[in-house]
């Protein structure tokens, strides 16, 4: 049962010494009930205080990591319901299905869609982050023979089958891997468990339901595993959402812990367009790992910024240092374009140009994370605070001209910045930036 602020507090020293970064301890306590804040914050915590704020304070979706190194992902940790009561902490888990039925062709080329899926996008690294096999024939040999394929490569496994022999034979070959072993059932649970614990991994459990599936968490925790990934086998979009959904509030504001573990969700579909919507939805309600079964780029893209969007901190506006950029080798002839410093604004903007292939120089101005529009909305990108950043960059030292080109939204501005920066010449850019290098290829010409 979670604690209140006022029984985390009776535990507390009670010394108001702000270590934690609260101004008294009841301050911190508060924070603690609510799960917005580690205990070890506060280093005078007692033994016996930590033990029993240790529940209390431990998140109500268990912590899972699956693989090794710096591909290896965490998955639960989630304190909240929705996105902007705090944040979404661990993103979701993409794993691209290979059968053991599959012949050896389609066998390599989803092994090589998945080496190859990873893009960079507003400045992070993403990709599809697992395989998933799964021992659809039932054949231990031809399962291990597919296991052989993916054992030495640098990516999280996750070994689907419910067959405690085969999950022995193939976990053997991920040693020091981190692997999860999806397959447990209620007709299978102890002998499962009994690998699960010989080779120390985490394991995917399933049942048919809600109720079922609480009953075999207990049951797994009680054989002494909990380190458990749940599948309550809802596979239509509705299944999905309303398990999902269930299994989030009945953890997060019921503290109920036989579901207090991330969910597993599988999706495959014939037609890719369909397994990208089924996705979505698993993404966009709490899914910790999203089985795949094909990962065309397209259907990555589309996914990937889904994620990457539901797992933004919305409190945290996602910005770029200010300063001048050099996109390209940029001469002092080349020419200069000023934009705010929200990454998405940044990162079009730096694409753009460099599609382009005009060298240029791009002042990216600290407006908060803002975009232009907002910004210029909130006062914080006008003509005077353009021309004192431009002026303080030092750019007038590296370039021979003294022409700004400013987005075409802010049109408005170009005469408040050519009064402020004196002998300067304000050229209105295109409001789009998919129209930058149409017109900075016309303006070399
Ligand atoms: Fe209280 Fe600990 Fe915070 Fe100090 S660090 S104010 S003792 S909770």
């Amino acid at each position: 049962m979670a604690l209140t602020g006022v029984q985390i507090f009776k535990l507390l020293p009670k010394t108001n010494c702000k270590k934690c970064g609260f101004p008294t301890c009841l301050a911190f306590a508060m924070k603690l009930a609510q799960r917005q804040v580690s205990l070890d914050a506060c280093p005078y915590v007692s033994e016996e205080a930590k033990r029993i704020l240790g529940e209390a304070s431990a998140p109500p979706v268990r912590p899972i990591t699956l693989g090794v190194g710096g591909k290896a992902v965490k998955m639960g940790e989630e304190t909240v319901l929705f996105r902007h009561e705090k944040k979404f902490v661990n993103p979701t888990v993409f794993a691209l299905e290979i059968k053991d039925t599959e012949d050896d062709n389609i066998q390599d080329k989803k092994i090589q869609d998945v080496i190859s899926s990873e893009i960079t996008r507003v400045g992070q690294v993403l990709r599809i982050d697992a395989i998933l096999i799964n021992n659809v024939s039932k054949d231990i040999e031809k399962f291990v023979a597919l296991a052989k394929k993916v054992a030495n490569l640098d990516i999280p496994v996750i070994v689907a089958t419910e067959n405690p022999e085969a999950a022995k034979s193939v976990l053997s070959l991920f040693n020091g891997k981190n692997p999860l072993l999806y397959g447990i059932n209620d007709t299978n649970t102890e002998a499962m468990v009994e690998v699960a614990k010989t080779f120390k991994v985490a394991v995917g459990v399933k049942a048919e339901g809600l109720e079922a599936l609480s009953t075999l968490t207990e049951k797994v925790k009680s054989l002494g595993i909990d380190s458990i990934v749940i599948d309550s086998c809802g596979r239509t979009a509705q299944q999905i959402l309303h398990h999902n959904t269930f299994i989030r509030r009945a953890a997060v504001k019921k503290n109920f812990k036989p579901l207090g573990y991330p969910i597993i969700n599988f999706v495959q579909r014939e037609d890719p367009m369909y397994e990208a919507l089924i996705a979505s939805i698993s993404i966009a309600k709490y899914a910790s790992i999203v089985v795949l079964s094909s990962a065309e780029r397209w259907k990555n893209l589309a996914l990937f910024t889904l994620r990457q969007n539901i797992y933004t901190d919305p409190q945290v506006p996602m910005q770029v240092e200010q300063k001048i950029y050099k996109i390209g080798e940029p001469t002092p002839d080349s020419p200069l374009l000023v934009t705010t410093n929200f990454s998405l604004t940044y990162f079009i903007v730096s694409g753009e140009i460099e599609n382009s292939k005009i060298p240029a120089y791009l002042a990216v101005m600290d407006c908060e994370g803002l975009s232009v529009l907002t910004a210029w909305a909130a006062g914080k990108f006008t003509g005077s605070k353009i021309a004192n950043f431009i002026k303080e960059s030092g750019i007038e030292k590296e370039i021979n001209h003294r022409e700004l080109i400013i987005p075409g939204y802010v049109a408005i501005l170009s005469g408040a910045i050519e009064e402020k920066l004196e002998g300067w010449k304000v050229i209105v850019g295109p409001r789009e930036a998919n129209a930058l290098p149409a017109f900075l290829r016309s303006k070399a010409a």
